[in-house]
């Protein structure tokens, strides 16, 4: 995975205001939540989260390295129910490769990484009401984010969150690597 996107500004505030729409759009919806953490404990509860390459990227930036995100001190941070975990390892990551069962990022019920999570958890509702427009709505921003692909030349995959999460993890380490020689992804 080509991370250099993670350090592109312009790419960031893109994503940024597609997230911010989609939560104005959804916000709309009404969606009730009861905060049962359900929807972040995939195997209990028989499903799966998928998320796009440009997703992986934003949330490389803005989860795992806050120092990145253009909008870290906007108004959204007062929202952030638990800090923010900056870098590997997770508090349900193995440190082999595979992640514990559930999101890592789910701590105590509660998601904390809210800024930068992907799409697919800023839609879903595990209340029946909600069914109904969920896949459309889906599809619809899920468009959005694949044309922003070709945008910022980004090559597109869809993958299951844990294993998008175990090559982001390889990525940077491949940063890290190259950042010891000297090197490094240019900023810009
Ligand atoms: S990123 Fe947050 S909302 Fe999404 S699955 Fe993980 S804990 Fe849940």
């Amino acid at each position: 995975m080509d991370l250099k996107p993670a350090f592109q500004e312009e790419f960031l505030l893109a994503m940024a205001s597609l997230y911010r729409r989609v939560d104005v759009d959804i916000a709309g919806r009404q969606g009730v939540c009861i905060a049962s953490g359900r929807c972040c404990r995939f195997e209990e509860y028989g499903h799966r989260l998928y998320v796009t390459q440009a997703e992986l990227i934003y949330f490389y930036a803005v989860s795992l390295r806050p120092e990145l995100d253009p909008a870290k001190n906007n108004s959204e941070a007062h929202t952030a129910v638990l800090p923010r975990t900056a870098g590997f390892p997770l508090p349900l990551y193995n440190g082999d490769g595979e992640f514990a069962p559930g999101c890592p990022w789910q701590v105590q019920g509660m998601c904390s990484a809210r800024s930068g999570r992907p799409l697919g958890c800023r839609i879903y509702f595990c209340d029946s009401g909600s069914r109904g427009w969920q896949g459309p709505v889906y599809e619809y921003w899920h468009q959005q984010i694949t044309d922003m692909h070709v945008e910022f030349d980004i090559g597109y995959s869809y993958l299951e969150w844990r294993n998008g999460l175990a090559l982001l993890r390889r990525a940077e380490d491949q940063i890290t690597d190259s950042a010891m020689v000297g090197g490094g992804p240019a900023a810009g």
